[in-house]
């Protein structure tokens, strides 16, 4: 470098808050982020003045009494969000200078937070019914070893307990890979109608068996549009599966397809997927949060049923990657509505 580079010159290049200290601990240059950022008015300032922060402060004398570099923690709030920067103060070569730079590393943070909050949610998923499975075993080689009712009747749990965590595996396996191919748009013309109406024969034992009765309105000339069959089949599923389960006995669950011209949640011409129940409903604070993995609003319930709490969140990402729409409405006594919006147009 230059030596007689400016470093003003320097610090307004940069691309995020960064300022210099003198050896005599004054603010001597600084860039418009940074004066954002402290509200520096005027350079000559004392650094601490400016600063204000215990370990940035820390950080700053110690490389101005001879350590090369140190870091720090900066805590601000921008527009009503908590943001976090690493301070990094390094000596600027012989000159007595320290630079300090402020890297945003709030998403890093962030992100973090939500890959350990969701490797507990799992591991605590997992757990529940291992530790099920590890008491019914203890028992069945000790004081149930001979007892065959008592036996099949704990081998009946054990085959619940290890499908839930079979089924846990396979949506959050579901859900990765949902996540792999976000951002890749679907490229294949596909008939909704027909996936809706298969998905709805697939169904059928399942709706039987829970002693529900499907009522489907679907046209029977196809409805064509760009998608992933495989992935409409699984939010269709998903979304009629929880209204067969939170629907209860001897109800309906109206199932109904729609062609419009315009969609206004999507501000083009597309398809309305309505999946109706009569069941218990859900109360309005929860609707914002049910795509959140492992969300329920009602855990009992969920857990009774054999829910993993991902097929919601397997739903709102698939509809990502379309650019679909999802909504839900839902009055408590009366039944859920859950609607989804897929474009028809590009
Ligand atoms: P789960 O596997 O628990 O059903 P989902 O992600 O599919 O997970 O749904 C999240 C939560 O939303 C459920 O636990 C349940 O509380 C609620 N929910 C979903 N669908 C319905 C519905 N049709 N009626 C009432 N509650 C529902």
């Amino acid at each position: 470098m230059n030596a007689s580079l400016p470093v003003s010159d320097v610090i307004a290049a940069m691309p995020m808050p960064a300022l210099a200290i003198s050896s005599d601990e004054r603010v001597i240059a600084f860039n418009t982020d940074a004066q954002r950022l402290l509200e520096i008015q005027v350079k000559g300032d004392h650094f601490i003045t400016v600063l204000r922060q215990p370990s940035v402060v820390e950080a700053v004398e110690a490389c101005l009494t001879g350590t090369p570099q140190a870091t720090a923690t900066y805590l601000a709030r921008e527009s009503g969000n908590d943001v976090t920067y690493t301070v990094s103060v390094s000596q600027v070569g012989e000159t007595g200078i320290a630079l300090l730079t402020f890297q945003d590393i709030t998403m890093v943070t962030a992100a973090g937070q939500m890959r350990r909050d969701f490797v507990a949610n799992v591991s605590h998923e997992l757990r529940t019914p291992l530790t099920a499975l590890m008491g019914f075993i203890e028992t069945l080689q000790g004081p149930a070893r001979d007892d065959a009712p008592t036996r099949n009747r704990f081998l009946g749990i054990m085959q619940t307990e290890t499908e839930r965590m079979n089924r846990l595996v396979g949506d959050l396996l579901s859900l990765s890979r949902v996540e792999v191919d976000e951002r890749v748009r679907p490229t294949t013309q596909v008939d909704v109608a027909g996936i809706l109406a298969s998905t709805l024969r697939t169904l059928a034992p399942v709706a039987a068996q829970a002693d529900v009765i499907l009522l489907p309105d679907i046209p029977d000339t196809p409805v064509m549009l760009i998608a992933d069959m495989d992935q409409l089949m699984q939010v269709f599923t998903n979304l009629i599966e929880n209204a067969i389960k939170y629907g209860g006995q001897g109800k309906h669950v109206f199932v109904t397809l729609t062609e419009h011209d315009r969609v206004s949640a999507l501000r083009c011409a597309g398809v309305e997927v309505n999946v109706r129940d009569e069941g218990a409903g859900i109360e309005n604070r929860h609707l914002p949060r049910l795509t959140e993995r492992f969300y329920r609003a009602d855990s009992h319930r969920s857990r009774e049923v054999g829910g993993t709490g991902l097929g919601l969140a397997i739903v709102k990402h698939i509809l990502n990657r379309h650019r679909g729409r999802l909504k839900i409405s839902s009055k408590v006594g009366e039944g859920s509505e859950f609607k989804v919006f897929l474009r028809t147009t590009e």
